[in-house]
């Protein structure tokens, strides 16, 4: 395993280095001639480079000992249902027949497949066999329904889709056939492969719609890799939509292998007998990066969960990892504070010993969700690894290594080695410790970073023009923590606050806030105020025990003037149950803002729970 030198190395030639990670990581059919290119806004990596991505997740494991290790056990939600493991030969095998499948439907180099599937083995696979015949291809969340679908098909003029009859969620059967059906409507899709996991009564439409496993039957058992292009599309996919209209990220192919293998390596300190678990769904990067291509680069060995993590009862994760005896841990901090909330029994019922690493992404981690997480889930043993990144960065950025450290709650840590942040102020000055500011990324951009916003160059270019294409710009707020480099997130840019000329970030002012006993989580946003500028007002979400009243109210603001100081004080408090949330589990600021200021709320389309922005407009006092 790696030590401090690790970062210093580095940091001597960061694109050489790199070139010398891409050259350890993956295999080349060719090596490229040049390691980095950057023509502002546009940067290339391995030029004229050519591999793989299945013959990498793959083909290079089944020729040594690994071909007969699990690859993926999957865990359906139904408790006495069987789990299905794939071995990497499975998995290969499995692969290679639907990559042909695919070329016998017509989808050719650089076509687009649309992939809406559940949390089952075939969308691994399905992913895999767009790789190995080089099409592009495009996953939408199962959760989202057919306008969503149907949006993004017909952004990326998908030809065929891959979809499912239905899955389980939470005891209930989903018929996502139905929703499939209302999404190709008025799209370029020309065929439909349906994967048959629940044998629910489908309707199949002649001549468009085929079973998965009856095309599968006739398939050849080999498929010849397409020699791909370091900067060919690997895949499409939206961001999450948390501050407006999800963007069309396109990731390339070398890049990011390189990325997904060394991040998945070093962050999680993998090795072969461990057990990762990723629990994002495969809808979101996360799911993408740390659910298929990064621990299978790695040769890995990965749990896949079907349903719900509070199927049949809120110890179903716990029991999971207890069962399989996972070892690396990754989720997200809403998930943990939801667990905080049901309560420390439930894992407690589990021996939880084999857990070695806890991860986490996708929102600021307040302390005592980092605490809980750190003590009640990895028994005080294993580090927690905050991970900061985008779906544009298609892997993380910044986050302490294990047995390098440090692990300091609310803390991401350092740029991972090769790359360099900068926090700056609106003019571009570099700010000092403690300071807050900006978080931009420094040229030569990390391998797996974002080529292009599909069919929207405009957006793209927009995260390099406002520092004049010296920076990536993050859009995400942040503070120097120390001179060794490790940078706290402060939330996002837009959510950023001046409160009579002092700057507030929400993730510390909610950090906070969480603090307090009787506090699950809550959202922090500015509101207009005469003569501060702005102020802040709190959204808050109490333990279910926990009545609401205004003698709690008081005495959170006391609690908020102890911690930070008066000038964060929040100018209203309001209680809600539930707060906003987009599906894959962040809450939405953006909403709340817009509630407060008497404006439409915008595009909710990926919104997990609209009836909490309704409960909110009658208790706020909304006026559209
Ligand atoms: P959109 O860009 O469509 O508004 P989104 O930014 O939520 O949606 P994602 O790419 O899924 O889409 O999320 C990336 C963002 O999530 C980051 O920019 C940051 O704001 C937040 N984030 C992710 N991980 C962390 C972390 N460990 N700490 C703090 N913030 C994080
Ligand atoms: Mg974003």
């Amino acid at each position: 395993m790696n030590d401090e030198s690790i970062y210093a190395e580095a940091s001597k030639d960061r694109a050489a280095f790199w070139a010398k990670l891409a050259r350890e990581g993956i295999d080349w059919f060719k090596e490229w001639d040049e390691n980095y290119q950057w023509e502002p806004p546009y940067y290339r990596w391995f030029i004229n480079g050519k591999l793989n991505m299945s013959y990498n997740a793959l083909d290079r494991h089944i020729k040594t000992w690994r071909r007969n290790k699990a690859a993926i056990i999957w865990v359906p939600e139904p408790p006495n249902e069987k789990e299905r493991v794939l071995t990497y030969f499975d998995l290969y095998r499995e692969v290679n027949k639907f990559a042909n499948v695919l070329k016998s439907l017509g989808v050719r180099k650089g076509d687009r497949v649309g992939i809406y599937l559940p949390m089952i083995p075939e969308v691994q696979i399905a992913m895999l066999a767009c790789a190995r015949i080089g099409a592009i291809h495009n996953v939408v969340f199962s959760a989202f329904s057919s306008k969503s679908l149907q949006e993004r098909m017909l952004d990326a003029e998908a030809k065929v889709l891959v979809t499912v009859d239905g899955y389980y969620r939470r005891g209930k059967q989903i018929n996502l056939k139905a929703e499939a059906e209302k999404g190709v409507e008025g799209t370029p899709i020309q065929k439909v492969v349906v994967v048959k996991r629940m044998g629910m009564d489908v309707n199949m439409v002649e001549g468009r719609d085929y079973w998965w496993h009856e095309l599968m039957k006739d398939a050849g058992n080999y498929c010849e890799p397409e020699v791909m292009d370091s900067e060919d599309i690997l895949y499409l996919l939206y961001t999450s939509g948390t501050t407006g209209k999800p963007k069309g990220v396109e990731h390339h192919t070398g890049g990011y292998a390189v990325q997904a293998y060394w991040t998945t390596k070093w962050d999680f300190d993998i090795h072969d007998d461990d057990v990762f678990w990723c629990t994002a769904d495969i809808g979101w990067v996360t799911g993408h990066t740390y659910g298929c291509y990064g621990p299978l680069l790695c040769g890995a060995t990965m749990v896949e969960y079907e349903g719900a993590p509070n199927y049949p009862q809120l110890d179903r994760w716990w029991s999971i990892v207890e069962k399989y005896g996972v070892t690396v841990f990754y989720t997200a901090p809403t998930a943990i504070r939801m667990f905080m909330q049901w309560g420390e029994e439930w894992p407690n019922k589990h021996n939880l010993n084999s857990l070695r690493i806890l991860g986490t992404v996708g929102e600021p981690i307040n302390e005592e969700a980092w605490l809980w997480y750190f003590n009640k889930i990895g028994g005080g043993r294993c580090p927690v690894i905050d991970t900061w990144w985008q779906t544009e960065t298609g892997g993380t950025l910044i986050n302490s290594l294990p047995g390098i450290g440090p692990f300091i709650p609310t803390v991401a840590g350092r740029s991972f080695p090769g790359t360099s942040h900068d926090i700056l102020d609106e003019s571009g000055n570099s700010m000092g410790i403690g300071e807050g500011g900006y978080l931009v990324q420094k040229n030569p951009f990390a391998p797996g970073m974002l080529r292009n916003v599909w069919r929207n160059p405009a957006r793209y270019k927009e995260y390099f023009s406002v520092y004049a294409e010296k920076f990536y710009f993050t859009s995400d707020g942040a503070r120097r923590w120390d001179e060794l480099g490790n940078i706290r997130l402060t939330g996002r840019v837009d959510d950023v606050m001046k409160v009579a000329g002092h700057r507030l970030s929400t993730a510390e002012l909610e950090n906070a806030i969480n603090s307090y006993e009787a506090v699950v989580e809550s959202a922090v946003v500015a509101a207009p105020h005469d003569i501060k500028g702005e102020v802040p007002i709190a959204f808050v979400t109490l333990k279910p025990d926990v009545a609401p009243s205004d003698q709690l109210k008081k005495e959170l603001i006391k609690h908020v003037d102890a911690t930070i100081g008066p000038t964060a004080r929040p100018d209203k408090i309001v209680f809600s149950s539930e707060l906003p949330k987009t599906r894959s589990g962040k809450i939405m600021r953006r909403i709340l803002k817009s509630l407060i200021r008497n404006q439409s709320v915008g595009d909710t389309t990926t919104l997990m729970n609209p009836e909490s922005v309704e409960y909110l407009k009658k208790e706020i006092g909304y006026k559209e």
